[in-house]
């Protein structure tokens, strides 16, 4: 007999469990979601004649499983999807700059002062930390420590503070050192001084992508899924995960006012673990609510604006570093696809993290739309465009990104090994 199993969430994790789980004849999967379309954070929406997605969501490509599973699911129309080298770009001090920042530019770019600066307090620092052993625990150490000061603030801490709303000290330093990949400060110098050095790694710099917007391999995966057997439960709530002692016995699911309850052999989780363990019920440790409680993420508000115009910038994104300003990267989706942007317009999408019900958060469209026009006038090459708006849809995506508090790791290990 084959075995049940459940997975829930359709997004990304739990379709592609899905579809590699039912390449073995022995299991049953039935996939649940209380979206009424598969992709969570990787699906597309339409608004007007535009395919949009939730910020700028292509793949690097670095010839790794999930590339591997996305050509897999287009071998017979490789023509959907679209490649391409990335143009991204950090806009500072009112100018542009390559991202990762590139050794000549910055050099030149920066007051020679600042740059001076940089390249002084980067050696201060390294001799420094080769003399005293301080232990390294939060982000903003690990960054001072690897940049020196002034850099640390400039690229990294500034950014950090406004995307997470929380001070760089109480962010674990694990968390930068998985982030902060392809790109090294001491490679940068030793270019400079012409003695060799990768600034960036290769596989940043590509990308793929479906011509269609992102939502399109999300609904590619859901149909190899659908055509294997397995079953895509959308609009469906989960009511509660139900076990005994040893083992998840079974969920119980509410669907168009009806509930259900489906027996499983294993069940496989991607969302967040937080609301996982409230499913879970009452009898839960203390320790284990504890901890899962203490497991944070942080919202985003969207707003899309249409311009006018054929096209703004080559970029495909550019991060706003400043925190004068509220929204922190701005997305132009149209240069990964023209096809998804309906003719002679182009979209800008702006990003703004926020908690849940904060001010932010509780913004009307409206106030959204003011506080991007106004941040779009303080922008040199875009102010001048203003007046090409012709139109503006918000957003809202709760929880989306986890913070990585120091000590996250400690929570999640005991709410996931418990
Ligand atoms: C703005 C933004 C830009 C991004 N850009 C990129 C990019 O360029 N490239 C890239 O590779 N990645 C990008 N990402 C990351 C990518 O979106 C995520 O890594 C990916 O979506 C995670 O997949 P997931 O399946 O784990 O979670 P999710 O996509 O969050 O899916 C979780 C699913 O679970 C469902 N769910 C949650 N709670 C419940 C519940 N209680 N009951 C029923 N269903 C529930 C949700 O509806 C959702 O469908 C970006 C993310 C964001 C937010």
């Amino acid at each position: 007999m084959k075995k049940e199993v459940i997975i829930l969430g359709a997004g990304p994790a739990g379709l592609s469990a899905a579809y590699e789980i039912l390449k073995n004849p022995d299991f049953n999967v039935t996939i649940i979601d209380r979206a009424n379309i598969p992709g969570g954070a990787g699906a597309s929406f339409q608004w007007k004649d535009h395919t949009l997605d939730y910020g700028p969501h292509a793949f690097h490509s670095r010839g790794d499983e999930p590339e591997k599973l996305i050509r897999e699911i287009f071998k017979d129309s490789p023509n959907e999807l679209v490649n391409g080298v990335k143009k991204v770009s950090i806009y500072l001090n009112k100018k542009f700059f390559k991202y990762p920042l590139q050794v000549g530019e910055a050099i030149r770019k920066f007051n020679p002062f600042l740059s001076m600066r940089i390249i002084f307090e980067f050696f201060l620092t390294s001799i420094f930390h080769a003399i005293v052993s301080i232990p390294v625990e939060s982000f903003e150490n690990w960054g001072r420590k690897r940049f020196g000061a002034s850099l640390y603030k400039l690229s990294f801490g500034n950014y950090t503070e406004k995307v997470w709303k929380t001070k760089p000290n109480a962010i674990s330093h694990k968390f930068a050192s998985e982030k902060i990949q392809g790109f090294s400060f001491v490679n940068l110098i030793l270019k400079l001084l012409r003695i060799g050095g990768q600034v960036t790694e290769p596989y940043y710099q590509t990308w793929i992508y479906h011509r269609n917007g992102s939502g399109q391999i999300y609904l590619k995966l859901a149909e190899k899924i659908r055509e294997k057997g397995g079953k895509l439960l959308l609009d469906t709530q989960i009511e509660s995960v139900d076990y005994d002692d040893s083992r998840i016995k079974s969920v119980k699911i509410k669907n168009n006012k009806k509930t259900d309850t489906l027996v499983c052999d294993y069940l496989i989780n991607s969302i967040q673990v937080s609301q996982f363990i409230n499913l879970l019920g009452k009898s839960l440790p203390f320790l284990v609510k504890h901890s899962s409680k203490k497991l944070k993420y942080i919202s985003l508000v969207l707003i899309y604006i249409e311009f006018e115009l054929e096209k703004i910038s080559d970029n495909h994104w550019f991060y706003l570093l400043e925190q004068n300003y509220s929204f922190n990267r701005v997305t132009e989706q149209k240069n990964l696809s023209s096809d998804t942007i309906g003719k002679g317009k182009t979209v800008l999408s702006f990003e703004l993290t926020c908690h849940l019900g904060d001010a932010d958060w509780r913004k009307t469209d409206e106030e959204v739309f003011e506080l991007a026009k106004k941040e779009c006038l303080q922008i040199d090459f875009l102010k001048d465009k203003v007046e090409q708006i012709s139109d503006f849809t918000v957003k809202r995506v709760p929880n989306v990104y986890e913070i990585y508090y120091k000590n996250f790791e400690v929570n999640a290990e005991y709410v996931l090994h418990s």
